[in-house]
C-alpha cells in the first residue's frame, strides 16, 4: 500500500494524488494547475498518469484546483466512478461545463489574434471540450456524509465534514492488503471551525497516515466576529460619499459568505435594504445549488431558513443576468453594493465594474479572498496608483480595504488544533503535508513536531509514502 504525491505537492494548486491498494489504483482530486498562463497550458494537457489505469476517483470538493482536471481524465480514457458528496456533485456539475465554456472561449480569442497578427503560431485548442466536462459529470457518484462505502476490494470510502466549501469532504480510506490494515486520512481543504454557513471540520479515530493541506501553515486569520462589523462600517462609509462598493469574489462560497453577511447585517438592523447586485451568472448558479443542500448547514443557517428567510438574500438583492444591465449599474450614479467575479479580478464582470469606478474616489473595492501575483486583483491589494485594465493604464482613485478574514481556509492555529486532535485519535499518524507553499509548510511542519507529532514529511512531487 502506498501513496504517491502528483500535485499540489510543495505548492497550492493542481490537488492529485495516486493510492495504490491491493491491485486497485484510486485517485484522490484530479485538480487544475493555476499559475502563469504558459506554465498552466503545458502543465494541464498532460496527465502524470494513464488515465486508463486508474480505477476511481474520490473528489474532496468542487474547486478547480481539486476538480478541474476530471474532464482531461475522461479524454484520456479512465472509464471509473468519481465518488464524491451530493452538493459536490451537483456544484462540480455547474463548475465543470463553466470551466470547458471558459476554455472554449479562451481558445476561440487566442485563435483570433493569431489569425489578426498572421503569427505562423499553431492553431490553440482548449484543454477539454464541453462533451468532456459532460462525460466527466455522468461519472459523478454521491456518497453521503458519515456513510462508509466498500469502493473496490479492500478499500471503503466515509467521507467527513471539512468544513471548507459546501459538500467539501475529509476522505477517509480503510484499506486492507494481505491481511494489514490502514486507514489514510485525506484533509482536504480545510475551513475553520465556527464559521458560518457550514458545519465545522470534523476529526476522527484510528488515521494511521494523514495527508494535511498547509495553505496558511505560516498565517493567522483575524476573527469572523468583526468581518460583518468592518464590511457594514465600509459600505455605510461609501454610500455616504456616494460611491459604490465592489467585491470581487469567487463564485464558489465565499460570494454567498458576502451575501450571508449582508443578510445577517439587515436581520440586526445594521445595514438598511440597499441596493446590492450579483453579478456573475456562475454565482447565481451556485447559490441555488447552496439553498438545495441544507444537509450541509450549520444549526445557525438552519434556523434561519426555517424562519423562512434564505440565508443568501438580503433585501433588496437583484441578479444581473444580461450584459446591458450589468453595464447600466455602472452608468448609474447611485450608491449600491456588487458583488462579482472573477475572484482575482482577471476576468468576469467585475473587471468592467473596476474600470467604470476606478478613478472615483468617493467608492471602495473590497478584498475579501486571496489575491495572487501578477493579478490585477494583487495590484489593488498592493494599492498601486496605477494599473493596467485591458492593456490601458488607469490612475486609481477608488479606495481599497481588505477583509482576509472571509478566508475558506483553516489558518495555522486551526491546522494545528485539527493534528493533534486527529493524533491523539489516531495510531501516532504519519503526517504529510501537501496543498501549500514551501515556506508556509516548512513553518507548519516545525510547529507539529514541536507540538510531538513524530513523522511529519513535506513531499516533492512524485514522492511516494508507504502506508
Ligand atoms: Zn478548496
Amino acid at each position: 500500500m502506498h501513496v504517491q504525491f502528483l500535485g499540489a505537492a510543495q505548492t497550492v494548486t493542481g490537488s492529485m494524488h495516486l493510492v495504490e491498494v491491493a491491485g486497485t489504483r484510486l485517485l484522490l482530486d484530479c485538480g487544475l494547475f493555476q499559475g502563469r498562463r504558459q506554465e498552466s497550458i503545458e502543465r494541464n494537457r498532460t496527465l502524470p498518469i494513464d488515465a486508463r489505469s486508474i480505477d476511481h476517483v474520490v473528489l474532496s470538493h468542487a474547486h478547480i484546483d481539486h476538480s478541474g482536471a476530471l474532464p482531461t481524465l475522461l479524454r484520456h480514457g479512465f472509464t471509473g466512478r468519481i465518488f464524491t458528496t451530493p452538493a459536490t456533485a451537483d456544484l462540480a456539475d455547474a463548475m465543470l461545463r463553466d470551466a470547458a465554456s471558459i476554455q472554449r472561449s479562451d481558445a476561440d480569442y487566442l485563435n483570433r489574434r493569431r489569425v489578426r497578427m498572421r503569427t505562423h503560431e499553431p492553431e490553440f485548442a482548449p484543454l477539454y471540450e464541453m462533451e468532456d466536462a459532460i462525460a466527466a459529470i455522468e461519472r459523478l457518484t454521491p456518497l453521503e456524509y458519515h456513510a462508509p462505502r466498500d469502493i473496490a476490494p479492500g478499500v471503503r470510502l466515509t467521507f467527513f465534514d471539512a468544513g471548507h466549501v459546501l459538500g467539501s469532504a475529509i476522505v477517509a480510506l480503510d484499506l486492507e492488503e494481505a491481511g494489514v490494515r490502514k486507514r489514510l486520512v485525506f484533509s482536504g481543504d480545510l475551513g475553520r471551525p465556527n464559521a458560518p454557513i457550514l458545519r465545522d471540520p470534523e476529526t476522527l479515530d484510528g488515521a494511521d497516515v494523514l495527508l494535511v493541506e498547509s495553505t496558511y501553515g505560516d498565517r493567522l486569520h483575524e476573527p469572523y466576529t468583526e468581518m460583518d462589523d468592518r464590511l457594514a462600517a465600509i459600505i455605510t462609509r461609501t454610500f455616504s460619499r456616494g460611491g459604490k462598493v465592489l467585491v470581487p469574489s469567487f463564485a464558489l462560497e465565499r460570494a454567498q459568505e458576502v451575501l450571508h453577511s449582508l443578510t445577517r447585517l439587515q436581520l440586526a438592523g445594521k445595514l438598511g435594504p440597499i441596493p446590492i447586485y450579483v453579478d456573475s451568472p456562475l454565482t447565481v448558479r451556485l447559490t441555488q445549488v447552496f439553498e438545495r443542500h441544507t444537509e450541509c448547514f450549520d444549526s445557525e443557517t438552519l434556523a434561519l431558513m426555517k424562519s423562512g428567510r434564505s440565508p443568501f438574500d438580503p433585501q433588496n438583492v437583484r441578479y444581473v443576468s444580461d450584459v446591458e444591465e450589468s453595464k447600466a449599474i455602472d452608468a448609474s450614479d447611485e450608491p449600491c453594493v456588487i458583488v462579482s467575479a472573477s475572484g482575482m479580478c482577471e476576468a468576469g464582470r467585475i473587471v468592467h465594474h473596476l474600470r467604470a469606478s476606478l478613478d472615483d474616489p468617493r467608492s471602495t473595492v473590497v478584498i475579501v479572498g486571496f489575491m495572487a501575483q501578477h493579478t490585477l486583483g494583487r495590484r489593488l491589494v498592493e494599492r498601486r496608483d496605477h494599473v493596467r485594465i485591458f492593456g490601458v493604464e488607469h490612475e486609481r482613485r477608488i479606495g481599497v480595504e481588505l477583509l482576509a478574514g472571509f478566508s475558506a481556509h483553516a489558518d495555522q492555529a486551526d491546522l494545528r488544533g485539527w493534528v493533534s486532535t486527529m493524533r491523539a485519535r489516531g495510531h501516532s499518524p504519519r503526517i504529510a503535508l501537501v496543498h501549500g507553499e514551501p515556506a508556509a509548510q516548512r513553518v507548519l511542519c516545525d510547529l507539529l513536531v514541536a507540538d510531538g507529532a513524530i513523522s511529519v514529511t513535506i513531499p516533492a512531487p512524485g514522492d511516494v509514502l508507504t502506508i
